[in-house]
């Protein structure tokens, strides 16, 4: 049997479930905005988990991630703690803006302080009353507004649990990055704290498999961690594929952008991406891949200046790896076919 569990001044007994809010600031109004979180104690002994999304406010896929989580009847099995916090950005979250009403960005705000901007005490409300009480956590985010995603994880690599878990999530793509400085990720890489970051879709869009994606790598962790059973191997994707470092290719010109490949094709050095001419049919200026990998991300937005970021390509240095990611997405576009068919409308 589990002991207790004590969060935000409220102890759960083994078994217990409860919506805990932990206050942040009050609006003009004099209305309190909380920091919600759902905690789910189970009655066997555990690890406590963190699952996390819109730090950005405008990164919508994982809050819905997490609804369709917390409405899982395996995790009446959960052993050890889950912590969802589908909405970490309450006041960004209101305003469908990434940053907060102060102009911060929370996730560039880590490790925040009790004294410093409206961010940085929200970071720091973050990390004490759940990083701090968490020996792992998923924190989802999405594409920038107009810049969709291809699933994948990221994450410090070199850790092995890190990698374990990563591995286990089972997105077509695993992405070993660098955190920047003042990200979540940037503290518990350095805390030695294993935390996964699902990148998928786009900002204030939502997309069925970005979201199905997250949803069984979630459960796929938790069973990974013996939280619940283990999954059903039928629902299992392909060995996910590593990708060592990724780039961006910038517009050389500005104009009117026609994008020729797709989110997680495979692309050569040297090959067209996209091709930009201008309104009055005059000369064209192609964008080229510098470098052999997948493309992870991309713009949505056809209208370009000199210097914008277009296309994000994952480097693979052997072109028969960049291959293997192809067939994760072909893998994961058929499981979705058949979950669409064969699940009832309302998830
Ligand atoms: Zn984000």
């Amino acid at each position: 049997m589990a002991g207790n569990f004590e969060i935000g001044g409220q102890v759960l007994r083994p078994g217990e479930g409860r919506l805990v809010e932990l206050p942040v600031v009050s609006l003009y109004t004099n209305t309190p905005v909380s920091l919600p979180v759902r905690v789910l104690h189970g009655r066997e002994p555990g690890p406590t988990l963190f699952v996390s999304a819109a730090l950005h406010g405008d990164e919508i896929i994982g809050v819905e991630i997490i609804r369709r989580l917390l409405l899982q009847r395996g995790l009446r099995q959960l052993r050890g703690t889950l912590l969802a916090v589908p909405v970490v950005n309450t006041l960004a979250f209101l305003h469908q803006s990434r940053y907060l009403p102060d102009r911060r960005d929370l996730n560039r705000s880590f490790p925040g302080s009790d004294k410093g901007s409206l961010a940085a005490r929200l970071a720091k409300l973050f990390l004490r009353e759940i990083v701090g009480r968490s020996q792992y956590g998923v924190d989802l985010h999405t594409g920038a507004i107009h810049r969709p995603n291809l699933p994948h994880i990221r994450g410090d690599l070199a850790n092995p649990q890190t990698l374990r878990l990563a591995q286990a999530f089972g997105a077509p793509l695993l992405l070993n990055s660098t955190p920047r400085s003042g990200t979540l990720r940037e503290y518990t890489t350095e805390h030695g704290i294993p935390v996964l970051l699902y990148e998928a879709g786009e900002a204030l869009r939502f997309d069925e498999m970005a979201i199905r994606t997250g949803v069984r790598g979630l459960l796929n962790v938790m069973s990974a961690l013996d939280m619940l059973p283990a999954a059903r191997a039928a629902t299992r994707l392909p060995e996910p594929v590593i990708a060592r470092s990724s780039s961006w290719v910038r517009a050389a010109a500005s104009g009117v952008l026609r994008v020729q490949v797709a989110l997680g094709e495979q692309v050569r050095k040297g090959e067209v991406l996209g091709v930009i001419g201008d309104p009055f049919g005059g000369p064209e200026t192609p964008v080229l891949a510098s470098a052999h990998g997948v493309v992870v991300g991309s713009t949505a937005l056809p209208l370009v200046y000199e210097g914008d970021a277009l296309f994000h390509v994952a480097r693979f240095d052997a072109p028969e790896t960049a291959a293997g990611v192809a067939r994760n997405i072909v893998a994961a576009r058929r499981a979705l076919k058949r979950a669409r068919r064969s699940q009832p409308r309302v998830v």
